[in-house]
């Protein structure tokens, strides 16, 4: 049996933050991953700058072998409308990154022991330890395995709660169809459903383009991801030879089930997609799972090898008090979003007001939140 003081299930954003955290504290950290590194997740790739300060990232340092792209704009419309409205900012106000090297770079530094390529099978307690196949024991367990995480299936059961299902594609252009592409890459392209209940993107990262679509209710996700793939075409966004069947899917849950859900128990904790803490909004989940990661690491140190519930308390109120504002209004938006008529939705995205100041700086940049200080 193999022993550490921290073991962590799931190395993307969560796992890796919090096990950089804790290293940096002194603890020996173990972390399991099904993947091996560099993986690549289903994701736009837009961070925002808090990411940077929290997780203390020098942007000059990463993009010298890795793409980096700042943006200072974006456009916005509704698929189906040939309007949209754009939006420009004076310094960049998101980076576009790729999860394949933004993952592997995170957990690589994070001074973890790494054990990659194996899916966590079995986790069970005994005594005041958590034991993973039989093989690994800690008396702490954060999972942080993503919206299948094993260890929040443990705490949670299998979870029906509201999701947002998406599917999206990434593409290497060459330098002609990179040329061509009526894309900016500074300026992403975001189009809402006509019930504002999901959204298609368009996001150019360096010799690379993200097209995705996600929305709340799955069952409408084919079709609407069908007509959002016709509307980009028809605007020439994607390059003819693009593929109509290299599309892959995901989903995760929102920031208001964070609020329901166990995330912590005896020797337990759930960090990231695993706790179910995007933004409702924007779907924006990697500097939630940051947080949550770095949240989870300062209540572990804190708690100094007392592990009960009690003494884990700490974090949930934590990760309530950072996003529980932002659940709420999430939850709010929603309800209000859906109950408005298609023609008010599309008079109201045709605002620049409205897209600059809620669109834009509440729902998807959070430009109110300062880094977060662990
Ligand atoms: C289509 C799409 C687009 C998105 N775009 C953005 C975006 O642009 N910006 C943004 O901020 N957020 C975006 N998100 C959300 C973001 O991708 C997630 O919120 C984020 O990845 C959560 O990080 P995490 O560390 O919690 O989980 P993950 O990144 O999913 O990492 C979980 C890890 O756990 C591992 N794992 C799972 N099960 C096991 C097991 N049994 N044993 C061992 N390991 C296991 C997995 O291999 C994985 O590496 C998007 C999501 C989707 C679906």
């Amino acid at each position: 049996m193999e022993y550490c003081d921290a073991l962590i299930v799931g190395g993307g954003p969560a796992g890796s933050s919090c096990a950089w955290m804790l290293s940096r504290a002194g603890l020996d950290v173990v972390v399991l991953d099904r993947a091996r590194f560099p993986r690549d997740k289903v994701c736009a790739g837009w961070i925002t700058p808090q990411v940077i300060a929290e997780l203390d990232i020098d942007p000059g340092d990463y993009a010298q072998t890795r793409t980096w792209q700042p943006i200072t704009g974006f456009e916005v419309g509704l698929i189906g409308s040939d309007h949209s409205v754009a939006a420009s900012y004076e310094r960049p106000i998101s980076f576009g990154i790729r999860r394949c090297e933004f993952d592997d770079f995170l957990l690589r530094r994070s001074g973890a022991r790494l054990r990659l390529g194996a899916e966590t099978a079995s986790l069970r307690r005994v005594g005041a330890c958590w034991i993973a196949d039989d093989a690994l024991c800690a008396p702490v367990l954060i999972g942080a395995g993503g919206h299948f995480c094993p260890v929040a299936r443990l705490l949670n059961g299998t979870d029906l709660t509201a999701i947002v299902a998406a599917r999206e594609i990434e593409m290497l252009l060459d330098d002609g169809e990179a040329g061509a592409s009526p894309v900016d890459p500074a300026r992403p392209e975001l189009y809402f459903c006509r019930d504002l209940q999901g959204y298609g993107w368009c996001v150019r990262k360096g010799a690379y383009l993200n097209v995705g679509f996600g929305r709340r209710d799955p069952r409408a996700l084919p079709a609407d991801t069908a007509a959002f793939v016709e509307f980009l075409r028809a605007r020439r966004r994607l390059p003819p030879a693009a593929s109509s069947s290299a599309w892959h899917g995901h989903a995760y849950r929102l920031a208001p089930d964070a609020v329901a859900r166990r995330i912590v128990d005896h020797g337990v904790l759930l960090a990231g997609d695993s706790a179910g803490v995007a933004y409702g909004e924007s779907g924006e989940g990697i500097r939630p799972a940051i947080e949550s990661g770095l949240l989870a690491a300062s209540t572990i140190i804190e708690a100094a090898g007392h592990y009960d519930r009690d003494r884990l308390q700490p974090y949930a109120d934590s990760l309530r008090r950072r996003l529980g504002a932002s659940a709420a209004a999430g939850r709010l938006s929603a309800i209000v979003a859906a109950a408005l008529p298609a023609a008010v939705a599309r008079r109201l995205l045709a605002s620049r007001w409205f897209v600059r100041h809620v669109v834009l700086d509440r729902w998807f940049l959070h430009t109110s939140d300062v880094a977060l200080v662990a």
